[in-house]
């Protein structure tokens, strides 16, 4: 096999090396049918069984209730952020966006388009850094719901507790933590999530979404902007992301394989931990982004004293084979992604490294 290097990078993001192996065996002939899974008909039986698996496996890790539907969407998780407000932004109605980094504002910028929207909290005035105390949160009455990211993928800033809406419908980006962590599905009316990070490659997006929100999207709507057209047709009002849909149900297999999400989460917390020490123990020559109590077990942000040396820092590092180390282009500094598939060698090898670069250059 091709040796395979750390790869730290954002999303598209590693994938769990024996997923890539069992797709490398089956792609020229997926279950012995001699096409690949990227040749057949998406009405055919053969892909109904891989879209049920895929769906299953979601259902399953997460324990979606039977009261929600699982889609799967293209367009990406910025698709999310306009369907979600053509869908249940009413004339007349307002809705609720907590702001705690770069992907929730632009999820607001779409929204504005749509209709009215009020910002309950932001902490762009302080760099996105923190997340709001439950308490700090009053949302609009009647607001037609409350839309918030559970983990900024730039910022490296984790909600610790899901949001609770007090009745008022609470919609969650979880692109950057879904499978990574418990989640209790019950508390939102819809979550959704691009795959290219803990589920699966870019393409395709998993929407759960609760029936009684279905029943809220309007007449009219464009067939491919509408939540219901996706329900009614599981998944395929056209041809969806087959290719896409059959990892994601390998992914989940390999999740439950391992343990399942519970699992995931202990080595997340364990992994994540590892590098927040070597951050700490540092003696200030690296300074961590986000506010100790909300930083990310997905994407651990930090810097070095300049600028210079996080360029030198990132070029050392990929020359050992550490690679996709450079924060965001909008915010700089260090970002290392240690999504699911990340093993706990690769963060003990960036530590190891960190030690040595901060020696040298401390
Ligand atoms: N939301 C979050 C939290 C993300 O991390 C990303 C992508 N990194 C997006 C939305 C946008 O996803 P996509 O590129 O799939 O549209």
């Amino acid at each position: 096999m091709t040796n395979r290097i750390y790869n730290f990078s954002a999303g598209p993001a590693i994938m769990p090396t024996p997923v890539l192996e069992r797709a490398q065996r089956e792609l020229l002939s997926v279950d012995g049918c001699g096409m690949s899974v990227m040749e057949i008909s998406h009405r055919s039986k053969r892909f109904e069984a891989i879209l049920d698996r895929a769906e299953n496996g979601i259902r399953d890790l997460l324990s979606v209730p039977d009261n929600y539907r699982i889609l799967f969407l293209q367009g990406g998780a910025t698709m999310q952020f306009s369907m979600v407000p053509i869908n249940f932004l009413r004339e007349g109605t307002t809705a609720d966006y907590v702001i705690t980094g770069a992907w929730g504002e632009k999820a607001l910028v779409e929204a504005r388009k749509a209709g009215t929207v009020n910002v309950v909290y932001s902490s762009a005035n302080s760099g996105y850094r923190s997340v709001p105390d439950p308490d700090e949160l009053s949302f609009t009455r009647d607001a037609a719901y409350i839309h918030y990211t559970s983990n900024e993928t730039i910022e490296g800033v984790e909600f610790k507790y899901e949001l609770d809406g007090g009745g008022i419908p609470v919609v969650c980006d979880a692109s950057s933590n879904i499978l990574s962590k418990r989640f209790e599905i019950d508390r939102y009316a819809l979550i959704y999530a691009g795959a290219q990070k803990n589920i699966g490659p870019s393409g395709v997006t998993v929407v759960m979404i609760r029936d009684d929100m279905l029943e809220r999207c309007p007449g009219g709507l464009h067939s491919l902007l509408d939540y219901r057209k996706f329900a009614e047709n599981s998944s395929m009002p056209n041809t969806p992301n087959t290719w896409g849909i059959y990892l994601i149900g390998l992914v989940c297999e390999w999740i439950k394989s391992n343990g399942g999400v519970g699992e995931f989460e202990r080595r997340n917390i364990e992994k994540a931990a590892i590098l927040y020490n070597a951050i700490d123990s540092s003696d200030g020559f690296y300074s961590g982004h986000a506010d100790r109590a909300v930083r990310s077990l997905m994407n651990v942000t930090f810097r070095l004293p300049n600028e210079n040396l996080d360029i030198e820092f990132c070029e050392q590092a990929a020359a050992i084979g550490l690679d996709g180390l450079r924060g965001h282009r909008s915010l700089g500094g260090i970002r290392a992604s240690i999504y699911n598939a990340f093993p706990r060698e690769g963060v003990e090898a960036l530590v190891q490294f960190m030690r040595d670069f901060a020696e040298r250059k401390g």
